[in-house]
Parts: structure tokens; sequence; C-alpha cells
């Protein structure tokens, strides 16, 4: 078999067994987006609605066809849209609901597919958090029209870059395809570029490494040398980059195949640990997410709201405890200028809030040091009465 069909038949495991042919494989996620939007033939005077808090790159998929992202607010609890506030956004020229399992945290992903199909409109989650958890008994991606997912560095698992789609509905399918004719292939220098960067984490990057190699990491990052998850214009313009549309390489499939068999392992350890951080943090009656959510989640980072974002990640970069600060804004990274994609940030206060208030605790590394680390700097984290008061 070649090595792209057993990638696809090692993915569709994770979507009930799915026929591979409704996998399709991309450079990035967002390229997966936008060629879903493009095959349903979304463009000029439509629009997408899309919860107000996620990463840049999924509106501006949405502005390259021609369309318009229209956001709703999300719900606290959940940090995603609820499908009541969703079904107020529709208006006559809504052509495709996005729905989104934030941290993996997959949520109403049922009841918001069937209202865009009462609706007629188009169903996509952004599955970039949720591959391998389930809800309510069907693995993330299955509910809607068609989902779309990450394998960047900090996803489910790992491609380096890259993303693919999986397109449940049949004659949305066939024009995927279609649409996938005018795929561009990545050139030999990013495939190498990309091989090496892979190469370096697989060999050099380890938790006893981690440490002095951030400064290197950050450094790189700077001057543009690391294959970053966004390039310039893409969080200064909603311009479409040259070159966006374009297919995955052997170098992404191959480090796929290889890394793909460690998810389930590593599903279980993720899970574990939020557990073990949810009943912590309960009894430190610190924030935490709803309980109900949980089912048989991902759970690819463990939210936390701090009241001071920069005083705990340096607190934390001394103890040496890998915080993440995803997502940081309604639209991640993006800081100002929010009109460029057309948002107005004041109708979203959740999402601000969450924005400027988020923080990831680590998922795979040692729970207990980041518990110990969590005591430590309790006065700046959010108790679970602070924040149901701020929700009232
Ligand atoms: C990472 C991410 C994407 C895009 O994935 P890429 O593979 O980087 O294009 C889209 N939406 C959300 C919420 C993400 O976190």
């Amino acid at each position: 078999m070649k090595k792209t069909e057993s990638f696809k038949k090692e993915i569709s495991k994770y979507l009930n067994n799915s026929d591979p042919e409704k996998i399709h494989l991309y450079w990035k996620g967002r390229v997966a987006l936008y060629a879903i939007l493009k095959a349903a033939g979304i463009g000029r005077g439509d629009e997408v609605i899309v919860p107000a808090y996620t990463c840049v790159v999924v509106p501006n998929a949405i502005l390259y066809t021609g369309a318009i992202p229209v956001y709703v607010d999300i719900d606290p609890d959940t940090f995603n849209a609820s499908k009541q506030k969703i079904e107020k956004a529709i208006t006559k020229n809504t052509k495709a609901i996005l729905c989104q399992n934030t941290f993996g945290l997959s949520s109403q992903v049922d009841e918001i597919s069937e209202l865009a199909r009462e609706r007629d409109i188009l169903s996509i989650e952004d599955c970039t958090h949720g591959f391998g958890g389930k809800f309510r008994g069907k693995f993330n991606g299955t509910y809607c029209d068609a989902a779309f997912f990450s394998t960047q560095w900090n996803k489910p698992f790992s491609t380096g870059v890259g993303g693919f789609s999986y397109i449940s509905n049949a004659a949305l399918n066939a024009k995927v395809i279609e649409e996938n004719r005018n795929l561009c292939l990545p050139s030999l220098i990013k495939k190498i570029s990309l091989a090496i960067q892979l190469f370096i984490r697989k060999t050099l990057l380890t938790d006893r490494t981690y440490w002095t190699l951030v400064p290197l990491y950050r450094m790189l990052s700077r001057n543009n040398i690391v294959l970053g998850s966004s390039s310039g214009t893409e969080i200064s313009s909603a311009a479409m980059p040259e070159k966006y549309f374009m297919g995955m390489s052997k170098v992404q499939v191959k480090s796929g195949i290889r890394n793909i068999r460690r998810l389930p392992d590593l599903l279980q350890i993720r899970k574990n640990n939020a557990e073990k951080y949810t009943r912590f943090l309960r009894e430190q009656e610190l924030n935490h997410p709803a309980e109900a959510l949980f089912d048989d989640h991902a759970f690819l980072k463990y939210p936390l709201l701090v009241k001071d974002r920069l005083k705990v990640m340096a607190l934390a970069e001394k103890q040496k405890v890998s915080l993440g600060d995803w997502l940081n804004s309604p639209l991640h990274p993006i800081q100002e200028q929010f009109d460029i994609w057309n948002m107005n940030t004041i109708e979203f206060p959740k999402a601000v809030f969450a924005g400027q208030h988020m923080i990831n605790l680590p998922l795979e590394s040692d729970v207990d040091k980041t518990k110990k680390f969590i005591i430590s700097v309790q006065e700046y984290i959010y108790s679970q009465q602070e924040i149901e008061e701020l929700n009232k």
C-alpha cells in the first residue's frame, strides 16, 4: 500500500473506520478548511458563523474565499459558542456554521449540526484540538458535514505542520476531490526545512533538554527560521499568502504514520492527567472546566483562568513548569486591529476575558510538580466562585 493510503487508513480508525476516500491531506489544517469552503461554493456575500474564540487562521480561510466571518461569543464554562447563540446569528446569507472543540472539549456538536441541517446550512467542525476524542459515543469530527484537523507541533499528534479533513457529506466530498486538483506541491526547500525540524524535535528535544533549548527556539522563531504556525501576512492582513493551497508532502506523511501510533497512549495520559487536575482544582476551590463536558474528551490542553498571566508565566519559567498561553485572544495570537478580520471585540466580552486570562497546564509531564506550582501561585488564580460570579 502507498504511504499516503496507509496514513489515511490509520486516521480513519479514529473516524468510525470511514472510507479513506473521504479523508484529504494538506500542508496545514487551515488549508483543509479553505478547501471545504471552496468546494461548497462559499464566496462573496456569504456568511460563515464562527466562535469568537479561535485562531486567526480560521477567519483568514473564510475571508480568502470572499465570504464574511460572523462571530458568536463563547459560553464561559465550555469555551465554545452555544447552539442558542449560534441560532440568533443565522441570517439569510448564512452558508456554513463552524463549531470547534476548544482544548478538546467538544460541546453541543450534535445539536449544532442538527440545527444546521434543519436550516439547510453546511456544518463544519474545527476539530484541530479534538482528534481521537469522543462526544456522546461518537468520534469528534463525525457529527458535521465536514471536519478539519491539524497535525501542527502542538496538536493531538504531529507531522511538524500539517492537516487533513474528513468529509462525511458524499456530495461535498466529490466537490472537495475536484477542488484538490488545484493543490500545489511543497517546494524542495520547504520539505528539507521541515525534515530538519522534525529530526531535531525527534532527537534533541526531550524533557531534559527542553529548558536549555527554549532560548534558542525563541531566537530562531524571532528570525523566522523555524517553520512556525503562521507567516507574517497571516497575522497582519486578510490577504491570501502565495502558495497557500498546498498539499501534504511525503515527509509529513511518513512522520504522521510514525506519530499516530503513539496517539492511544498519549490520549490516555492526557485524560488521566486532566482528571487529576480537575480533582485537585476542585479541592482547592480553584476554577476548572465543567464536569459535564468531560465525557470521553481528548483534552489537548488543560485550561485555567488566572488573574495575571504574565506574572504566572514568568514564575512558571523559574520553576521550569511549561505552561501554554492558548488561546491568548479572541483570534489567537492577534492583539490589535481585529477589524481586519471583521471583528469588533466589544461584542464578545466572554471571549476577550478568556483570551486575557487563559493559561494551559501541561498534560504530558509531571502533574505533581505542576500542582505544587499552582499552590505557590494560588493568589493569582481565580477561584471557582469568582468565575461563577463573573459569569452571572
Ligand atoms: C491550530 C488551529 C487551527 C489551524 O491549524 P493549522 O494546521 O495550524 O492550520 C485552526 N483552529 C484552531 C482552533 C487551532 O488551534
